[in-house]
């Protein structure tokens, strides 16, 4: 594979009436600039995109829950589900239908537009994938966007998950390609670009970001950003988490990071994917009001909303609800203003 410094990036924006524009490239060097930029000028930009492609009020709630939890193979550093690292998450198996469609209810009355199902496996098998098709239909059925999380997948699996109706599948590529060997070494790089592009064959939307707070450099935190707008086109939905440092992991004692960095990775994701919906994940618990007014003023448009994510705390609903209330922001499906992020669109430089 080439590194991430050969490998520029599509932009996805043009006027529909406009031929398309040869495709536009973000480099590592491009994306590290916008780090640089000092804060003020970053946040500028990042809200100016934001109010080109959304409406900035407008948040969506997505709820994650964790059909089959623990007992997962992989040995990701940061992850409590990893049967490895001794955290205390139980192993459990595949949640019955009616559980899912009770949480699923649960969610939507809450207010949830879209509903995640995670499972901790390295890749699922056939059969199982017949289990989640089954789940996905059960879900779709309330009216709700349906998202898995499941693993590596092979041939055939995204065009089932399709089929049974999944509009995102999510598979983050978690860091840049040259930190995430520092993280995980059960599988790699590759094989994540490689479920991605089944995911986007099968014509089921990419749901794509990864982690901060890991002990990556911001050079490596641009390499993530640059490689997830390198994906061609680049992800519908961007999850940025940032690390959650779980007792039992290898990374439970890592230095926090400063959370200003946060806020501008997510300005940053907000700059170089512009019509991606680009969603606070994990971390969210540990961060304060604050510091998330901030993430939605750098171009954030999404957040987790339940109480737990698959296995790690999130902030409570009312309080929540309490935030958008404060900050004047509504709950609802920001629709991109110009189209959607596989319609290209006419390039709008946000490049310093
Ligand atoms: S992140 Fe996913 S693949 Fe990695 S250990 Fe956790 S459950 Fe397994």
């Amino acid at each position: 594979m080439s590194t991430v410094f050969e490998q520029p990036v599509a932009m996805h924006r043009r006027q529909p009436s406009e031929p398309a524009a040869a495709p536009a490239r973000w480099t590592v060097a491009a994306v590290q600039a916008l780090f640089d930029l000092p804060f003020p000028e970053l946040l500028h930009r990042a809200q100016t995109v934001h109010r080109e492609n959304f409406d900035p009020t407008m948040v969506e709630f997505a709820t994650l829950l964790s059909i089959k939890t623990g007992g997962c193979p992989e040995d990701c550093g940061y992850c409590p589900q990893a049967a490895r690292y001794h955290t205390g998450v139980e192993a459990s198996k595949l949640m019955e239908p009616a559980e899912v469609l009770e949480a699923a209810q649960r969610a939507r009355d809450a207010g949830a537009t879209r509903f995640c199902m995670g499972a901790a496996w390295r890749a699922p098998k056939d059969r199982d994938i017949e289990k989640v098709a089954e789940l996905v239909r059960t879900v779709k059925a309330l009216g709700l966007e349906t998202c898995a999380t499941l693993g590596m997948l092979e041939e055939g699996h995204a065009q089932a998950l399709r089929d049974a109706g999944l509009d995102y599948y999510n598979h983050n590529l978690d860091s840049a390609p040259d930190f995430y060997g520092h993280i995980i070494t059960t599988r790699d790089y590759q094989d994540r670009l490689d479920t991605l592009a089944r995911v986007r064959d099968a014509g089921v939307k990419v749901c794509c970001g990864g982690i901060v707070g890991m002990g990556e450099s911001r050079l490596q935190r641009a390499g993530l950003v640059a490689q997830l707008a390198n994906l061609d086109p680049y992800p519908e939905s961007v999850p940025i988490n940032h690390l959650v440092r779980v007792q039992g992991t290898p990374l439970a004692d890592q230095e926090p990071l400063d959370p200003f960095e946060f806020v501008r990775t997510v300005a940053v994701a907000r700059i170089t994917m512009p019509q991606a919906r680009v969603r606070l994940s994990a971390g969210r618990q540990q961060m304060g009001d604050a510091v998330q007014a901030l993430c939605f003023l750098a171009g954030a448009n999404s957040i987790f909303f339940g109480e737990k994510l698959l296995t790690t705390g999130n902030p409570d609903t009312q309080a929540d609800l309490q935030l958008m209330a404060r900050l004047g922001l509504r709950q609802g499906q920001p629709a991109a203003i110009r189209g959607d992020a596989t319609s290209p669109a006419a390039p709008h430089c946000a490049k310093p």
